[in-house]
């Protein structure tokens, strides 16, 4: 390849940046992708530990836009494995002859604003330097794994895995000792058959978490045919949703109604199963005492299911339910019951060494051959953060969102024009269905590119009071939930000297009938040269 100015650049080949690209080349734009990894799929190229799907119906946490695509591809579960997902990128891929325009292997080191120019230069591990006039960050909200500074952690003699970056030919745990740092979503995913590969698996708990049983299984053909018959009926009813899903918020509150009919109520959402469990009652994310009602059920469950009333303690939640993202599992819980599992509290006395033979708490040592940290991310701007993006007048990126992310709908920050972020920080993202609101800022983003070509618009830049009032508005919403009360990586908590800022927004509906309205009214809240 040897052009190196394009209309656009894309960072990012994840369900983002494939999409962008699409449409981009669709409106007659040429745009080049650069990602790091050697594939598409981004999430699904990295996170391959094992039990990694989602978690959301694979019938919805699907591409929307091309009707044909949607009827044609078949999901073979009701929550598609991570090898379907990366199947289904791959496959959208070839379908759109994507890869043409996509650089893989390339990392992006910095981007830069020319105010002279009006464009971006982007350098590259590669050694290339690439000018465009949009810049699009499509890096991710949860790409940029988070592994705490252990003491001693390259001492360890044996090998040490990050479920965010699981090795491409699989892992084999038969016959060693396995230790897992994390009970978050990744964990309570793999812990399952981690445990039944390994000799003896010991997982560091430092905080217990929410889970709801999957039930998972084969997809049923006829909901699948069901979906088919009104595919965009059904995509319009869960946009109609707080979160974007199919999840049906049942208008009740949880302290309205009597205690046997609200047992029934989460009864029947339990046994659903899924995420469909946070909708039981209207209020379970606003008030602490209905909040406490859900909490009480879940740890009922948790001891019904294990034997050692000890483990189920320590597995029992005490914090805010849903506070921090639910998980969705698969034989989590019953897995403590196995004599190879065994679950050590880091919460009071921290992990304190990794050494050469495993791991140290509070002077305890346990033996491994193998650690598997399933620590998460540094969610939202850890990807962002990790390319050296420089603004009009050289302004770092890492310098104006010191003390937290700082966007006009999520989509762009004052002082860096041209560059949209997909899934940015102050829109739904995290707290939404990924892919229908990565479709939504994908969509917006090409309208608004479409318009300033129009228009002969060289540059878009949000002003700075509509991203101060926008960054109060994402604050204030937060605030009348119960969402701030935990330490969370929405918050940005579990990244040590990471600040404290809640970064989704809370709200499909409302968010993207914002977005249109400023579309509508000129891109009102922006300003243009
Ligand atoms: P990503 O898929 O993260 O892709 C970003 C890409 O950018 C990556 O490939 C990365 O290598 C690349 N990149 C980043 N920085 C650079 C750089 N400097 N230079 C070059 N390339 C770069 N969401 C849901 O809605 N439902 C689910 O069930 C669900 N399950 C999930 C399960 C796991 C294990 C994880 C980790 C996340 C899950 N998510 C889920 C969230 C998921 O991240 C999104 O749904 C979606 O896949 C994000 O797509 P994306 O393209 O925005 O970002
Ligand atoms: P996570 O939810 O952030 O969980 C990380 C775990 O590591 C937490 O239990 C955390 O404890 C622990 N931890 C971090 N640092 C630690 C330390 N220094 N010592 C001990 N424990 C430490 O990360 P994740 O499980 O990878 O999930 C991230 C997000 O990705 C999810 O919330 C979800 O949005 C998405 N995801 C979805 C699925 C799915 O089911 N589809 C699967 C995986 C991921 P604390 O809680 O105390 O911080």
């Amino acid at each position: 390849m040897t052009e190196t100015k394009f209309d656009a650049l894309i960072v990012g080949a994840g369900f983002a940046g494939l999409y962008m690209l699409h449409k981009l080349r669709g409106m007659g734009m040429s745009a080049r992708v650069l990602e790091t990894g050697s594939g598409v799929g981004g999430t699904w190229y990295w996170n391959r530990y094992p039990g990694a799907r989602c978690d959301i119906g694979s019938l919805e946490y699907s591409y929307q836009f091309s009707a044909e695509l949607q009827q044609e591809w078949h999901w073979s579960e009701r929550y598609a494995p991570q090898p379907e997902i990366l199947d289904y990128a791959n496959h959208v891929a070839d379908r759109f002859d994507l890869r043409r325009d996509i650089q893989f292997n390339t990392r992006v080191l910095s981007a830069t604003f020319n105010d002279a120019t009006n464009d971006w230069t982007l350098e590259t591990s590669t050694g290339d330097r690439l000018t465009a006039t949009h810049c699009i960050m499509a890096t991710g909200c949860l790409s940029s794994a988070n592994t705490p500074d252990f003491d001693g952690m390259d001492s360890f003699n044996g090998t040490t895995y990050h479920t965010g970056k699981w090795p491409h030919e699989g892992v084999d745990f038969s016959g060693l000792r396995v230790g897992i740092i994390g009970t978050g979503s990744s964990a309570i995913q793999s812990i399952p058959i981690i445990a039944e590969q390994a000799t003896h698996l010991t997982v560091f708990q430092r905080t217990a978490n929410y889970a709801v049983p999957a039930h998972n299984g084969p997809m049923d053909p006829d909901i699948e045919r069901a979906i088919k018959a009104d595919y965009a009926g059904f995509r319009a009813r869960n946009a109609a949703n707080r979160t974007g899903t199919s999840t049906v918020v049942n208008m009740q509150s949880a302290l309205t109604v009597s205690e046997d009919d609200r047992d029934q109520i989460y009864e029947e959402r339990w046994e659903v199963g899924g995420l469909q469990f946070r909708g039981a009652f209207s209020d379970l994310i606003f008030d602490l005492d209905a909040n406490e009602t859900a909490a009480d059920f879940v740890r009922a469950k948790i001891r019904a299911s294990v034997k050692d009333p000890a483990t189920a303690e320590l597995l029992s939640p005490t914090n805010t339910f849903g506070c921090k993202r639910l998980c969705v599992d698969t034989d989590y819980y019953a897995t403590y019951n196995r004599d190879n599992v065994s679950l050590v509290d880091v919460s009071e006395t921290p992990v304190d060494a990794i050494t050469p033979e495993g791991v140290t708490v509070g002077g305890e040592r346990y033996a491994l051959d193998a650690i598997v940290l399933a620590t998460g991310f540094d969610a939202m701007t850890g990807a962002l953060a990790k390319i050296d993006i420089r603004g009009a007048g050289g302004t770092p990126l890492t310098d104006k969102w010191a003390a937290g992310p700082r966007t006009y709908l999520g989509l762009a920050t004052a002082g860096f024009p041209n560059l949209f972020t997909i899934t940015g920080p102050g829109s739904p993202s995290v707290l939404s269905n990924m892919i229908p609101s990565i479709e939504h800022h994908v969509e917006w983003i090409a309208d608004c590119v479409g318009y300033m070509r129009d228009n002969n618009h060289a540059t878009i830049d949000p002003t700075l009071e509509s991203e101060d009032a926008w960054v109060e508005h994402v604050n204030e919403i937060a605030n009348t939930t119960l969402y701030p009360t935990c330490n969370s990586w929405y918050l940005g908590a579990n990244v040590p000297g990471k600040p404290r800022v809640f970064m989704p927004y809370i709200g499909v509906p409302p968010y993207v009938e914002k977005c249109a309205k400023v579309a509508n009214n000129g891109y009102e809240g922006f300003s243009f040269s």
